[in-house]
């Protein structure tokens, strides 16, 4: 009985041997086929661009997007060890496409037996079921997962509401220059774009999200200036851009900013106003966070690829969470952004430029259209 037991031990080790080479590293791959490989870690996918097709994959989906079309893939691409690793026997599939049968036929036992022994795989892919489930129009899907179309652009503060001041200029009137530009760059690329406010005039933190809403908006970029109430040398040395996403706090800093971004809410008698989140209004909040988040994060590295260059540099990490109230309403991916801190004198004299408003314009307009990109790469992914 003993002996049996340590058989089937031995031949579930065996199996398991067996499994484990027959996964390959897709960056080797990409080399033997002469194909480039690049690897996009917020979405988790990758794709294999060689001279006559690129494939297009994502970790945990067994699916790949060849030619245009979602194929179906005996195993899931995965990571281990910091490797990304594919199926041998997909791999033959993909690259022998016209030996297709022989493919089939050949590493299919293998692959079988890697289906069976690593069904978490399986279990750790979260969207096919769901993702040929609804083949609805493209109105129906839900912002994040659909074409990314609308835009909508929100200036911060407004008519009575000044924002934070510098020495020679408002907030308000930098956001809503920086705006206008981006609305006219956005619509050059194609983009249906509105804006919350398109001249100088008060709205409501609350009505920002409702009009968003209203205009089914796939992105929702809001646009501030930073600032601290600190001594003059102190303000010469805190400056940098900041991309925030609706997150809970994780620092005193990025919690001090909602609330100064807050204040406008209760300093004007606001319906629901408040500086800050409660710990039961986070809770409430966390399954609609849930669905932007990693959309809200795709587009948050988009924009620091665009602004690496940029002459704002990051304030810290450049990504920030906390519980702004202009963003507690949208219901799609959104982010607000602190251009520079008004209350730096270097930076606030380079904000207040038409030829610096134009440069963080065409910045963010190109952060958009990667963004549009990264989420199209991931709908072909899932055949969509
Ligand atoms: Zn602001």
């Amino acid at each position: 009985m003993r002996n049996l037991v340590w058989h089937i031990l031995f031949c579930v080790a065996l199996a398991a041997s067996a499994w484990a080479s027959n996964k390959v590293d897709a960056e080797q791959v990409a080399k033997q086929h002469k194909a480039s490989f690049h690897w996009f870690p917020v979405q988790k996918t990758f794709i294999l661009a060689g001279e006559t097709d690129t494939l297009k994959f994502a970790i945990g989906l067994p699916y790949v997007n060849s030619h245009g079309k979602s194929v179906e893939l005996k195993q899931a691409p995965e990571i281990a060890d910091g490797h990304i690793l594919l199926d041998s026997a997909d791999v033959a599939n993909l690259y022998n496409a016209g030996n297709a049968q022989a493919a089939a036929v050949a590493p299919a036992s293998s692959s079988a037996l890697a289906k069976a022994s690593s069904s978490s795989v399986k279990v750790a892919a979260p969207a096919p079921a769901k993702a040929t489930a609804s083949v609805a129009t493209p109105k129906n899907e839900t912002a994040g997962t659909r074409e990314v179309k609308t835009i909508v652009i929100d200036p911060g503060h407004g008519g009575k509401d000044t924002g934070a001041q510098g020495k020679n200029s408002n907030e308000k009137d930098i956001v809503l220059a920086v705006g206008k530009l981006l609305k006219k760059e956005l619509e050059k690329e194609g983009f249906k774009v509105k804006m919350t406010r398109d001249k100088d005039v008060f709205i409501e933190l609350g009505e920002r999200a409702n009009l968003a809403n209203q205009w089914d908006g796939d992105l929702f970029i809001s646009l501030h200036c930073n600032a601290i109430d600190a001594s003059p040398e102190r303000k010469k040395q805190i400056k940098g851009y900041h991309v925030y996403v609706l997150r809970a706090p994780e620092s005193e800093e990025d919690k001090a900013i909602a609330r100064r971004e807050n204040k406008v809410a209760t300093l004007y008698g606001e319906k629901n106003a408040k500086e800050e989140l409660s710990p039961l209004e986070w809770f409430k909040l966390e399954a609609r966070l849930e669905k932007y988040k990693q959309n809200s994060y795709m587009f948050t590295e988009q924009m620091l690829k665009a602004f690496d260059d940029g002459k704002i540099k990051r304030q810290g990490g450049g990504v920030g969470g906390a519980g702004f109230m202009v963003l507690v309403g949208a219901l799609m991916p959104a982010v607000l952004f602190e251009i520079g801190f008004i209350s730096n004198p270097e930076e606030e004299a380079y904000m207040i430029t038409n030829k610096a408003q134009a440069d963080i314009a065409a910045r963010i307009s190109k952060a958009v259209s990667s963004y549009k990109d990264a989420v199209h790469n991931y709908r072909e992914t899932l055949g969509r």
